[in-house]
Parts: C-alpha cells; structure tokens; sequence
C-alpha cells in the first residue's frame, strides 16, 4: 500500500478536528492550503506544510 500524507488540525489547532489524508502529496499539500487559508486565515508556503504539517502515515 503507498504511503499517505497527512496533516491532522489538531496538532495547529485545539479547536479544529480537520484531517486530510491522501496519497498525492501535491492534493493534500493543496487541500491544506486552503483549509489554513480559509477556515484558519494563516498562510502557508508548500515547503512549510510539507515540512511541518504534514505526516506520512
Ligand atoms: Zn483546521
């Protein structure tokens, strides 16, 4: 089974229960952008979200 990338809110929010898991990188790298951007109005860049927000499961 391929590895799946996955960013859990829970570990930047105490509030938010969001989870995105996919197995294409660039998806959940995208689909976290937005979901920081509107429901949290923070900014991330690709590298930041893959380095520090997104674990391989
Ligand atoms: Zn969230």
């Amino acid at each position: 089974m391929a590895d799946a990338h996955k960013l859990d809110c829970e570990s930047v929010s105490d509030t938010c229960r969001f989870i995105i898991q996919s197995e294409n990188e660039e998806e959940a790298v995208e689909l976290a952008k937005k979901h920081m951007k509107e429901v949290h109005e923070q900014e991330f860049t690709d590298d930041e979200l893959r380095e520090e927000h997104l674990q391989i499961v």
